[in-house]
């Protein structure tokens, strides 16, 4: 079979257990359909939820090489190159990802107590969780398959991440800190990977990522139109927090601390309400403030956007 009739199949193996705790009893949810933009062709997804974690799933998942053939390019949707400037200016007017691997790396450190100070950054995106890690005095691996990523992370850091999937990554040494922010909903077999991290990992060493929540507000509003969750085909996988917590635990490591995190872009609304000038930047403002307290009610109820969580690996 040739790589071009490779990649025109849709669809991967059928799926009878749950991807997180490996329950059988998975039910159909509801149904999502793909579109492609360029023609007027659409592929059907079901997605599966599991009755005892309620973890969601693409079942069938799309095919290993169509998600190869996106991957290739963009971990995050992008499809042309984006320059460095462009991201720094985007994190300026909303910071986001620098904050986030700020937070993220900070917590991680803290909870390595495996004395071993070098960390592995799967699917590095545009470098600033690597970046955050050195700063912290890390010896750093970074893997990302993508193209138009990568050229941003070698602007910002100065080398070069490697291409690959982390499936195919041959790992060098043991590592103290493992850091996966926004993968685990990429991969097709979450449960494999999960059991290399703790492979490659140092007694004592940590885990650390960050999903979206299955059970964030933003799905239960919008149901299968959300697309920070439910963006088909590239995320296959739709984690809860106990879903999480079971495919850790189940791969040897003790959960030491979970949050949500909520971050609402500040012109949401006025985008939404086709404002300019003044009254935009009333209302942006008031997005800004307003979100803390509404993020600590969603948060109570297990409802925000992101899942963040530290594991360590048994001693
Ligand atoms: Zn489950």
């Amino acid at each position: 079979m040739t790589y071009a009739s490779a990649i025109s199949e849709t669809y991967g193996d059928v799926l009878h257990e749950c991807v997180s705790c490996g329950s059988e009893n998975i039910k159909f949810w509801r149904q999502k359909n793909f579109h492609y933009t360029e023609n007027a062709s659409q592929k059907e997804f079901h997605i599966y939820r599991c009755e005892s974690c309620g973890t969601g799933f693409l079942n069938q998942p799309p095919h290993v090489q169509w998600l190869q053939s996106i991957y290739e390019y963009s971990g995050q949707a992008l499809t042309q190159a984006i320059t460095l400037e462009d991201v720094l200016d985007r994190e300026a007017k909303f910071p986001n990802c620098k904050v986030d691997a700020e937070r993220m790396s900070h917590q991680a450190d803290r909870f390595n107590i495996s004395g071993y100070g070098q960390a592995l950054d799967i699917g590095s995106g545009f470098g600033f969780y690597t970046q955050a890690l050195r700063r912290l005095g890390y010896r750093t691996v970074s893997i990302n398959p993508g193209k138009y990523e990568n050229e941003v992370f070698r602007n910002l850091n100065g080398d070069e991440p490697l291409a690959v999937m982390f499936e195919n990554y041959e790992p060098s040494g043991q590592f103290g800190v493992v850091m996966m922010s926004q993968v685990l909903e990429h991969l097709l077999e979450p449960n494999q990977a999960i059991n290399k991290v703790s492979g490659l990992l140092a007694p004592g060493g940590v885990l650390a990522c960050a999903v979206p929540n299955y059970n964030s507000f933003l799905v239960k509003l919008l149901g299968t139109k959300d697309n920070a969750c439910l963006w088909v085909p590239e995320h296959v996988n739709y984690f809860t927090g106990k879903g999480l917590r079971a495919l850790v635990e189940g791969n040897g490591f003790r959960v030491v601390k979970v949050e949500q995190i909520t971050r609402i872009p500040f012109n949401a609304a006025s985008k939404r309400l086709r404002l300019k000038g003044r009254p935009a930047a009333v209302i942006d403002g008031l997005v800004k403030f307003l979100q803390i307290p509404f993020a600590r009610l969603m948060h109570y109820f297990g409802l925000g956007i992101y899942i963040n969580l530290y594991a360590v690996k048994k001693l």
